[in-house]
């Protein structure tokens, strides 16, 4: 995650008020806005950025974590921004206007939220239990999310209630949510002393995340309706996480098979012999039959990783790679010379096969 400081790209200090940041941002952004700068990538990015830094600082509960985390471990607590909500208060609230009922019902949902997790090979193989602790917004209990003490609400009067005003442009019949009282309809006369007339709460959650057995690294896991609270009646955001798996020293996974590269000397080759491999888990023995050669493959069937959907599991694959000695000492030489001198054709099927070939081919 990045670790840009939004207060330097708003050119803010860390007390601005939200008034102080809103200038700002409309400072910049008409500055930095790509119809004002065409084809500048650099524009882009900045007016991108900005649009970030925006989101978070204007708004008191992202300000707040951000705050507290945004510059420690920001992986995973933020969410996706929404560009399109900062780009509607510059040009007058236009966009959120045209598309006002879907904008305003997606503003009510919580927001969504990701996280990050890391499994080493053999949790992703076998699945666990993941406790995580995330920090969310949190519907206070004792007003339900209103911010108002029992009885400590009236109804907006700029609205009348309604949370929206409506008023006709030219052909159009145009909608817009209250300005007074952002769409609650209600005006808060009492504060809730619990939260502060807030209506939630940043509290930091214990999740406990069931990571699937054969999930693989990449793959990202959705808990629904474990991100920030809606606004008042509206559904919670839902939490994404991301997995990531560590690499295994011996095993490479592919789909839901695994493969594992057995060296063996040439002489376990040409005799047969027992060996031991790894399996998910642990060990195991097989039996290399005399006169296996390298590149062969043999298969041990539903060793593999188990499938996420369905029955069953993969296969392991080991793959033997025949070791020749890389120096011999006399005594070694002298045995392999000998071995050389008592050696027929049959011994090597393939190289005489390969030569008897090659003379076909010259002969031509
Ligand atoms: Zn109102
Ligand atoms: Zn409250």
């Amino acid at each position: 995650m990045s670790t840009i400081d939004y207060y330097e790209i708003l050119e803010v200090g860390r007390s601005a008020t939200t008034d102080d940041i809103k200038r700002a941002y409309k400072r910049l952004a008409f500055e930095w806005h790509p119809d004002r700068n065409p084809g500048s990538r650099d524009c882009e990015e900045r007016f991108k950025v900005l649009n970030e830094a925006y989101q978070v600082l204007s708004n008191p509960d992202k300000r707040a974590r951000y705050d507290s985390f945004g510059h420690i471990s920001s992986e995973g607590l933020f969410t996706e921004f929404d560009f399109e909500a900062g780009f509607g208060d510059i040009f007058g609230d236009l966009i959120n206007e045209v598309f006002s009922g879907a904008a305003r019902g997606k503003s009510r949902r919580g927001k969504d939220l990701r996280y990050s997790i890391d499994l080493t090979f053999d949790e992703s193989l076998t699945g666990c239990g993941k406790t995580i602790q995330v920090p969310r917004r949190t519907e206070c209990p004792e007003c339900d999310g209103s911010g108002a003490a029992p009885g400590g609400d009236i109804p907006c009067q700029s609205c009348g209630g309604r949370g929206e005003l409506q008023y006709s442009q030219g052909l159009f019949a145009i909608r817009r949510t209250c300005p007074t009282c952002g769409g609650s309809g209600r005006r808060i006369v009492k504060g809730c002393i619990e939260c502060n007339s807030l209506g939630y709460a940043i509290i930091e959650h214990d999740i406990t995340v069931k990571v699937p057995a054969g999930i693989s690294d990449g793959a990202r896991l959705r808990m629904r309706g474990e991100g920030d609270a809606g606004y008042i009646g509206s559904a919670n955001g839902d939490l994404y996480i991301d997995v990531h798996v560590e690499e295994h020293p011996l095993f490479r996974r592919e789909g839901d098979d695994l493969h594992c590269t057995v060296p063996i000397s040439f002489v376990q080759a040409a005799l047969g012999d027992e060996i031991e491999i790894p399996v998910p888990g642990g060990k195991s023995t097989i039996t290399i039959p005399a006169g296996t050669q390298s590149g062969q493959t043999f298969r041990m069937k539903g060793k593999g990783v188990p499938r996420l959907e369905g029955r069953g599991a993969g296969d392991l694959y080991l793959d033997i790679h025949v070791e020749v000695p890389v120096k011999l000492n006399r005594t070694q030489r002298l045995l392999l010379e000998e071995f050389a001198r008592a050696s027929k054709e049959e011994n090597v099927p393939m190289a005489k096969r390969f030569v008897s070939r090659l003379q076909e081919l010259i002969n031509k």
